[in-house]
């Protein structure tokens, strides 16, 4: 497979093409000023977070209050309910330090589920981790289980093992849940079926990544997801979170943060939006909201590139002539790994990509129509690797940290061609490191962390309950 030469392809691009990708490169281009912009911006809505609630960006305590020490034991239960996978870990912590073994199954969230209702949803839930256990434990006497909940959406959390959801993210639309206690829910039904588990932590992804990361890396300061959503969390003083100041805390003890901020410019104020992510908002459930989230997240990329090509077939008139698109007009039809695929395809003359448009779409595309496809994919991945970057600069600057490693995971993260190297780029350009120096801010993969890193909570969180110290 030989690399492409980009210059010498776009040579039989006629001009109205051309110029429709000048106009895209206007809209999704977001150079270096708007970077040091939209992180400077971010940093000031991080402080609002921590001192209020009902800021833009949440900013939720998770009582998670320090890191793993390795000394850790014991058997623990692990589920990741995520925007696409759901997955039942155990995990073993055995006596060696920061070691583990881990057997995992994973189901798929069922796209029916995502707009039903809770008992629906928990049924579901319930099923699987009953599956896994009766897989895994046939017949034995289990006592009592503690389970670490991964649960990737807000919620307010007063306790560790309580949480009510804020809101739905990442298209679900779930009736019966938002502003209750998914635990409370989630045991409910759990005691129905006589299963001896207890939710020993409620964790968001984010949360279980920064754990499981610096259990190995102590150098981890960041957890990331860059996946169907996007988030981070970082390790804060009670002393810098003016919201629980009514709670005396001692204020060098450490306090998780889930951040929360896909919700990032909920006002509008600072992200360069195109009329594509403003239809995108429109017709999602929750108009108004994960602003952030929706020009970066894996769920919308496919669709921000959907959008573009109806746009210039309908209204532009310009590619896919007497085609027909019905296909291409379902919304949500394709997904993130449909831009991967054509940014990754190796050939000169785009065959792989001609090759995808036909067995997926059924549309016949030209040689240019390819060549803008390649580019539109290339502008639109590249601008949610650099906005991202906004959001781990902002938290860097925002603690005074001036090197240290970020653990991320996510799909778009581990799969997405050049995220990576696109991500370090913009951090670069952000934070104006020296040029040929090694970076001091690094993210590495922490690859299904979350799962190892709710057990490594529910771990923490009981032997902080046999001290006393809740
Ligand atoms: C959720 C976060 C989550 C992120 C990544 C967002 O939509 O609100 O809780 O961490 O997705 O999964
Ligand atoms: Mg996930």
């Amino acid at each position: 497979r030989r690399k492409p030469s980009r210059k010498g392809s776009m040579a039989d691009v006629p001009k109205s093409l051309l110029e429709a990708i000048a106009d895209l490169e206007k809209l999704f281009i977001v150079d270096q000023d708007k970077l040091k912009q939209i992180t400077d911006h971010f940093i000031g809505e991080l402080e609002k977070g921590l001192d209020h609630e009902g800021a833009n960006i949440p900013m939720n305590p998770t009582w998670v209050m320090g890191f793993p020490t390795g000394d850790e034991q014991g058997t623990f239960l692990a589920l990741d309910m995520g925007g696409t996978n759901l997955r039942v870990c155990e995990i073993m912590l055995p006596e060696e330090k920061g070691e583990f073994d881990i057997i995992q199954s994973k189901y798929r969230m069922p796209e029916e589920l995502k707009t039903g209702n809770a008992e629906e949803l928990w049924e579901y839930v319930a099923d699987c981790l009953q599956q896994f256990i009766e897989y895994h434990h046939e017949d034995e006497d289990l006592g009592a289980l503690p389970l670490g909940f991964t649960f990737s959406y807000p919620a307010t959390q007063d306790y560790i093992d309580h949480g009510v959801l804020q809101r739905w993210t990442k298209g679900f639309d779930i009736d019966g849940v938002e502003g209750h206690d998914v635990v409370e829910q989630f045991e409910a039904v759990l005691k129905k079926r006589n299963l001896p588990i207890t939710v020993a932590a409620l964790v968001n992804d984010t949360i279980g990544t920064l754990i499981a990361s610096a259990y190995t890396d102590p150098a981890m300061k960041i957890g990331c997801i860059f996946g169907t959503g996007c988030n981070s969390a970082y390790m804060e003083n009670c002393g810098s979170i003016p919201k629980l100041k009514h709670l005396n805390l001692p204020e060098d003890t450490p306090m998780a943060i889930n951040c929360e901020y896909g919700a990032f410019d909920n006002e509008h104020v600072v992200l360069p939006r195109t009329p594509y992510d403003v239809t995108i908002d429109e017709n999602s459930p929750r108009p108004g909201q994960q602003a952030f989230e929706k020009m970066i997240a894996g769920l919308y990329l496919g669709e921000i590139f959907r959008l573009v090509l109806v746009d210039l077939h309908e209204n532009k008139n310009l590619i896919f002539e007497k085609q027909d698109i019905s296909k291409l007009k379902k919304p949500y039809t394709l997904d993130a790994s449909f831009l991967s695929l054509i940014e990754e395809d190796p050939f000169e003359n785009l065959s792989e990509t001609r090759d995808l448009f036909e067995s997926m779409l059924n549309i016949q595309a030209t040689k240019p129509e390819c060549e803008l496809a390649r580019r539109l994919a290339e502008l639109i991945g590249t601008r949610a690797a650099r906005l991202s970057a906004c959001g781990v600069a902002a938290i860097c600057r925002k603690k005074n940290i001036e090197s240290c490693h970020v653990g991320a995971d996510g799909s778009v993260f581990n799969k997405y061609p050049h995220f990576k190297a696109r991500g370090a780029q913009a951090l670069r350009e952000i934070l104006d490191w020296p040029k040929g120096k090694r970076d001091p801010i690094v993210l590495s993969s922490s690859e299904d962390g979350s799962g190892v890193g709710a057990a490594l909570i529910a771990a923490l969180t009981i032997k902080r309950v046999k001290q006393g110290n809740t």
